[in-house]
């Protein structure tokens, strides 16, 4: 089969498609055949090298993690998935026994290790992994649509904590496809106005197709002026700050209302001096928002898609075949795309 792999520890690069070996399932695991795949955050930090997580690779190593597929073999002991099933995959494996486990934060797990990180990942024909992250998909729902569940948690995630949405005018800044996609959630769950900002213009318009009643190109405006001045001055009860950059985090704090939420997705890539003087007077709430609650926010976010309540389609900017997968970092890195997602020829 081929697989697209980061070959070489090289920053901007070293990603290569190749010939690779499928691995059979083993005790415990399920074997997918892939359907769909998305490039996201993550791989384009793999892609540059960043030092975090990337790091810790064993290379070559096949990318990839947000993916849907039809299970094509069953390891032994597997009872919660059947062959034939279409599965999207939760990205963080847990290990279900350490303490942040069993307290029902398994997204926080001590021991979690990644697909296309700690081993390898979906951007092949076939993707082996323990059958305890497979959530089983109905088989009418388009492994396009599969593969995006994954990072469509996160925005779920982040509209769910805290005070929610519901009611309430909500900035979201940073309009990656999370981005994006919290934008429609907060449409979807009932927020009274919902302002998205960001620097790239197709994201922006993309925003306005997933429901934002403003679309702020941060660059030209001063995000908090526009948010005050849709609020009869009093700012958004929710920022959600998903760049990562430290504009963008002073953005939200300050386009907040007092004792509003600020929601943590972005990770900065460094330190970000704080002014806790000016936090103690505006007294925000701080919620921080990591990967999905499992298996609740799936539960949530899969109604969502399903019903058609919130539709990821627009999100869904480029469709390649494998063999032309490293032209979807490309596009990343130019801007020209939002979600590329990728697609075995076989
Ligand atoms: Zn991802
Ligand atoms: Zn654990």
């Amino acid at each position: 089969m081929l697989a697209l792999c980061k070959t070489e520890p090289v920053e901007g690069g070293g990603v290569a498609v190749r010939d690779w070996e499928p691995r059979d399932a083993g005790p415990g695991e399920i074997r997918l055949k892939v359907g769909a795949a998305g490039i996201c955050g993550t791989d384009m930090q793999i892609f540059n090298w960043a030092p975090r997580m990337a790091r810790r690779m064993k290379l070559p190593r096949v990318l990839g993690h947000e993916v849907s597929g039809i299970v094509d073999q069953v390891g032994e002991g597997v009872t919660n998935v059947a062959l034939g099933d279409h599965v999207s995959l939760e990205s963080h494996i847990f290990c279900g026994t350490c303490r942040p486990c069993r307290l029902g934060n398994a997204h926080l797990c001590n021991n979690t290790t990644y697909p296309g990180i700690d081993i390898d990942g979906a951007f092949a024909d076939y993707i082996t992994v323990p059958a305890l992250i497979a959530w089983k998909n109905p088989k009418d729902l388009p492994h396009e649509t599969g593969a995006m569940l994954e990072p469509f948690g996160i925005g779920v995630h982040a509209c769910l904590e805290g005070s929610g949405v519901s009611g309430q005018t909500v900035l979201i800044n940073g309009c990656g496809p999370i981005g994006l996609m919290a934008v429609a959630v907060a449409r979807a769950l009932g927020a009274s106005r919902v302002i998205a900002a960001d620097l790239n213009p197709l994201r922006l318009k993309t925003a306005e197709i997933m429901g934002a009643d403003r679309a702020i190109k941060a660059d030209d405006e001063n995000v908090a002026d526009v948010v005050r001045d849709m609020t009869g001055g009093e700012g958004a009860d929710v920022g959600i700050e998903f760049s990562g950059s430290e504009p963008g985090f002073q953005a939200v704090f300050d386009s907040l209302c007092k004792g509003g939420d600020f929601r943590l997705v972005g990770a900065p890539p460094k330190a970000i001096p704080v002014d806790f003087t000016w936090w103690l007077l505006k007294c925000p709430r701080m919620v921080n928002i990591h990967g999905r609650r499992i298996w609740d926010t799936w539960q949530r976010s899969t109604e969502l898609v399903y019903s058609g309540a919130v539709d990821l389609k627009p999100i869904q900017s480029h469709i390649l075949p494998l063999s032309e997968a490293a032209e979807g970092f490309e596009l990343i890195r130019r801007g020209e795309a939002v979600k590329p997602l990728i697609v075995p020829e076989g």
